[in-house]
């Protein structure tokens, strides 16, 4: 873990408000290598999202050969995206006709 909270200090930033008719937030960095300032910038991401309201909903996809986690959008959701869950329902076709015809 100290590796991430080390990662995520390479880029010290601090939020400014900027805009006089609409203001939005952004993050002042100090840091000018872009490869750090990327890298903490991801890090700061993967930290709100673990430790936030949604990272219960992050998932494992479940179809075959497939590595990717997503976040569940409704609870149902098997798959991260439709090519998931049509590759999925090709292989549970494939090896229902395979039982079916006794090989
Ligand atoms: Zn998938």
């Amino acid at each position: 873990m100290s590796v991430v909270n080390n990662a995520a200090a390479l880029d010290p930033v601090t939020p400014q408000l900027s805009g006089s008719d609409s203001p939005f937030a952004s993050l002042r960095s100090v840091r000018t290598d872009a490869r750090a300032r990327l890298l903490a910038g991801y890090i700061r991401s993967a930290i709100a999202f673990l430790s936030g309201p949604d990272h219960d909903k992050l998932t494992a996809c479940t179809a075959p050969r497939c590595v990717r986690y997503f976040v569940k959008v409704h609870g149902r959701q098997e798959f991260c995206q439709p090519s998931c869950g049509n590759r999925a329902r090709a292989a549970r076709f494939y090896h229902r006709q395979r039982a079916d015809s006794g090989r």
